[in-house]
């Protein structure tokens, strides 16, 4: 097995995702960075090698099945373990406003992308994750999905999120018995182009619990919503 760490990251031709493998990559993970928009991923790994990181580009839709299996071959055939997997691909629609007015087909769109997306796509590397010495599979969520205090905010986004973490929930108690561990995480506000320019956070900061999830965080630490390296209410 090679000694070199691993890492998959969804949705990392911008933002949140981009600067999670420029972390990964930056600490020495050989970073598999994945987009729907084969220019834009391309164009992103580019950047990232051009810095010295160690980055592939795979093609990988979250919502097409298809797209996950190509991937999940293309990946197979380059390493025979993976240590990390980032679940951050996300979407928020823009018609996402008052709940008693929601598209229904809004919320399930955004629920395939949001929810099911790193459901399927954890599903088709749990093989390559439980070759790992500590798989870790971290799925970015969002504060808004944490029902203890959810209100009227982006109905769709938020409902989506919920069913991620109960997403993360299952998947932990699955993986278990390989040693891999799932999370969820809260990068909090962020300057992205989802979260706008008015949000308090950088990337790099909203990219730090990510980054420690998949390097420092304790093994045993599975099953849980964290932000800022802290286990937070769900
Ligand atoms: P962003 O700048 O809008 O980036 C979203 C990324 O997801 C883009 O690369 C986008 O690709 C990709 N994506 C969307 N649908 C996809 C699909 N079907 N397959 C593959 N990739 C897809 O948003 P961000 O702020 O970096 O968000 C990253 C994650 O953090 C999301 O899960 C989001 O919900 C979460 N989050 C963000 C904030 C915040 O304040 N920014 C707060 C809480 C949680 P395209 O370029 O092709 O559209």
């Amino acid at each position: 097995m090679s000694a070199q760490r691993t890492a998959l990251v969804t949705g990392a031709n911008r933002g949140i995702g981009l600067e999670v493998s420029r972390q990964l990559a930056g600490k020495g993970f050989h970073v598999f960075l994945t987009a729907r928009n084969r220019k834009a991923g391309i164009k992103a790994a580019a950047a990232l090698q051009e810095q010295g990181g160690k980055v592939t580009f795979v093609e990988l839709d979250v919502a097409n099945p298809e797209s996950i299996k190509r991937a999940a071959k293309e990946v197979a055939a380059a390493i025979n373990h993976l240590d990390v997997l980032v679940n951050n691909a996300g979407v928020l629609a823009n018609s996402d406003g008052d709940v008693l007015q929601t598209d229904p087909v809004v919320v399930l769109k955004t629920i395939d992308t949001n929810a099911l997306g790193p459901l399927r796509v954890t599903q088709a590397f749990a093989r390559l994750l439980g070759k790992s010495d500590s798989g870790r599979v971290i799925n970015v969520s969002s504060g808004a999905g944490a029902l203890h205090d959810m209100d009227n905010y982006a109905p769709a986004y938020s409902i989506s999120k919920t069913a991620l973490n109960a997403v993360t929930r299952q998947l932990a108690a699955a993986l278990k018995s390989k040693g891999v561990a799932v999370n969820s995480v809260s990068p909090g506000w962020v300057r992205t182009d989802m979260g706008g320019t008015g949000a308090p956070r950088s990337v790099g900061q909203g990219a730090d619990g990510i980054r420690w999830l998949a390097t420092k965080a304790p093994k045993d630490l599975t099953g849980q919503f964290v932000q800022d390296r802290n286990t937070i209410p769900w």
